[in-house]
Order: C-alpha cells, then sequence, then structure tokens
C-alpha cells in the first residue's frame, strides 16, 4: 500500500503546501492542503478524498485478490486515478519470483530479532 493513501501521510513543501504523493508534485490533484505558519492544517477535503478513498471495498477484483491485505487496492493512488485500473504492485504480476525475497526477508528479520 503506498503512503499517499495513508490518511497521516503528507508531504510539506517549503513554502507550506500540503501534497500526498511524492512524485506527482506538479499535479493539481496532488495540492490537498496548505500548513499555516502557526501549525495548522488546511486540507482540500474533495482534493483529499481520491487519495483515501478504500478502494478494495467496491473493486471486486481487490475483494478476491491474496494481496488485500497488504495492498488494499492502493498500491499506487496515482495510477488509478490516471489511468482507472487496478494498480496491482510488482508483486501481483510476477509471484512466483518474489515469494522467495518476502521469505528471504522475514528470514533475516527473525535472525536479527
Ligand atoms: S494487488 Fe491488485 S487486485 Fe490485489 S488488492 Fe492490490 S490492486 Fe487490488
Amino acid at each position: 500500500m503506498c503512503y499517499a493513501a495513508l490518511p497521516f501521510s503528507f508531504v510539506v513543501r517549503a513554502d507550506g503546501r500540503l501534497n500526498k504523493c511524492t512524485v506527482a508534485l506538479d499535479d493539481e490533484r496532488n495540492q490537498v492542503g496548505r500548513l499555516a505558519p502557526d501549525g495548522s492544517l488546511h486540507l482540500d477535503q474533495d482534493r483529499l478524498r481520491p487519495w483515501l478513498v478504500d478502494n478494495a471495498l467496491t473493486d471486486t477484483g481487490c475483494q478476491s485478490c491474496a494481496l488485500r491485505p497488504a495492498c488494499q487496492g492502493a498500491a499506487c493512488p496515482l495510477d488509478r486515478m490516471n489511468t482507472g485500473e487496478r494498480p496491482c504492485p510488482d508483486a501481483k504480476r510476477d509471484f512466483k519470483a518474489y515469494l522467495p525475497l518476502l521469505l528471504a526477508g522475514r528470514q533475516e528479520v527473525s535472525v536479527t530479532q
């Protein structure tokens, strides 16, 4: 799941603008609010909503997907907004190649704990 889809995750620009995505910095849809000098957040709910919508609740493909617990249909909200298609991550497209990597990472974590 992309951090842009998390409700508490924002990019704070040097001029106080707030973005969700760290890639589409000049995209108008990504200008979701402003951080005021007094520290208050001014959010544009209409701009914010498309980044946070839970697509897995309405997308029947996501509902039957084994990766849904990790992805929630939000691997890339920008991709979904741009194409209207499911933004499946590489792990979904080539799961056989990713599975050994995931297992290796899990073993490393359990060794270091
Ligand atoms: S991997 Fe694709 S189908 Fe599965 S939850 Fe993510 S976007 Fe939906």
